[in-house]
């Protein structure tokens, strides 16, 4: 065993009521398997029961246990924003920090420059855009996540602020809880999805789970990526692939967003590429919030290009009150939610101890979890990602007060 390790993890704040004490339901699914075959996270052990809240700060990932049995030290804040958090306060010498897209700690280039001993970033979850990717290929850390294992718990989530977009289901909601039966109030943004052309940015692991999901309501499915899909996939789909993105816009009614976010993509969806899409377009963005230009979609949502805009992800994390999405209109977003199920948070809290124990025990982390390694992007960070530094900007995460 390596020595003693100083374990930095940073999860979101329990329930304002507290943590839980019972569940709406007694049990989640057991898979098997992912639907390409790879395997479920495997550790050799779990110290938790799947289904309950292990992403906030009580929760612990259920990792404590495991940490400090082995000889390790575990400290799990959400403080990671302030001046002077506890975040920054520990880093100076944690060898690993655990983090969660959700409730990002952003590993800046000045934080890990003032983090002599940090050796691992791992994201509890998909997504690692909140470490400066191109300080940790400097500085030789290696950076992971839990591949795949909230890439259906995202599809789900999209599908359903498709739908809820097109048909104008949270207004319609809005009027049966404040006592109204407004139904033309309702149905006047109201359409019927069946025969759109839906397309999305993106169609990898999340990306072809979409339009999976969405081939049963007979619209027309357009992709774009930069590597084309196998012809099989392509066919069984009835997909139309699109060299680019300004293609793909311009021949789809809706357009859900799944690639990572990184220097090709940042500020992708900015005024030029909107006014490229048909009007009264709807946009979904569970990937990430810098992906699209955040007053760019303001002014479009404002001045009716765009007919809606939905999904979870902001930036920065957590959103400043005054950001303008919150207030825009004809939106459905919600706060980085869809990645963190509590089925999903089962898989990334199995999928950290297995890293953990991977690290611990020096054996190689598997690859497809890898994003930077020895130097350079690696496995799924190769993939899907560019070199390159995509977090300017974060420190305006303290202005959020909750
Ligand atoms: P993935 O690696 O399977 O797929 C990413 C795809 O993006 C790949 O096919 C890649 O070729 C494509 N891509 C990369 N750059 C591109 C570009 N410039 N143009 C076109 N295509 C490009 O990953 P995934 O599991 O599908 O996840 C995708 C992203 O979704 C993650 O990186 C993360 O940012 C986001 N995500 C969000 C949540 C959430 O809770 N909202 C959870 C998981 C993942």
């Amino acid at each position: 065993m390596s020595n003693k390790e100083k374990i930095l993890c940073v999860l979101y704040d329990d329930p304002i009521d507290g943590y839980p004490t019972s569940y709406a339901r007694n049990s989640i699914p057991k898979l098997d398997q992912y639907p390409d075959g790879q395997s479920m996270p495997s550790p050799k052990n779990i110290d938790f029961t799947p289904g309950e809240l292990l992403g906030s700060i009580s929760g612990e990932l259920g990792l404590r246990k495991f940490i400090e049995n082995a000889g390790h030290e575990l400290i799990v804040t959400s403080d990671k924003d302030s001046k002077d958090s506890v975040f920054d306060q520990h880093l100076s010498d944690a060898s690993i920090v655990i983090s969660q897209p959700f409730w990002p700690a952003y590993l800046t280039k000045d934080r890990i420059d003032k983090s002599p001993n940090l050796k691992l970033a791992i994201t509890a979850g998909i997504g690692s855009d909140h470490v400066d990717l191109q300080s940790a290929i400097e500085n030789n850390l290696t950076v992971c996540e839990v591949t795949y294992c909230n890439s259906i718990s995202v599809a789900e989530h999209a599908v359903m602020q498709i739908l809820a977009l097109v048909r104008n289901y949270i207004p319609q909601y809005k009027w049966v809880v404040s006592g109204g039966w407004n139904i033309s109030d309702s149905v006047s943004r109201s359409y019927d999805i069946e025969g759109m052309d839906v397309g999305v940015v993106a169609a990898g692991r999340i990306g072809t789970a979409v339009l999976k999901r969405m081939k049963p309501f007979d619209v027309n499915l357009h992709y774009t990526d930069r590597h084309r899909l196998p012809e099989s996939i392509e066919n069984d789909l009835n997909l139309t692939y699109h060299k680019d993105v300004d293609s793909l816009v311009q021949n789809c009614d809706v357009v859900s967003i799944h690639c990572p976010l990184h220097p090709e993509t940042e500020h992708l969806f900015n005024d030029t590429l909107i006014s490229k899409m048909r009007k009264g377009s709807y946009i979904v963005n569970t990937a990430r919030g810098k992906i699209c230009d955040k007053d760019a979609i303001t002014r479009a949502l404002e001045n009716g290009q765009l007919a809606g805009y939905a999904g979870d992800v902001w930036f920065p994390q957590p959103a400043p009150n005054d950001h303008t999405w919150r207030t825009a209109p004809n939106h459905a977003l919600t706060p980085h939610t869809s990645g963190t199920s509590l089925s999903a948070q089962a898989r990334y809290a199995a999928g950290v101890r297995e890293i953990l124990e991977c690290w611990f025990e020096n054996r190689p982390i598997r690859e497809e979890y890898l994003i930077v390694q020895s130097g350079s992007l690696a496995g799924t960070g190769a993939h899907s990602y560019s070199a390159g530094n995509t977090t300017e900007g974060s420190d305006q995460a303290s202005k959020f007060k909750s």
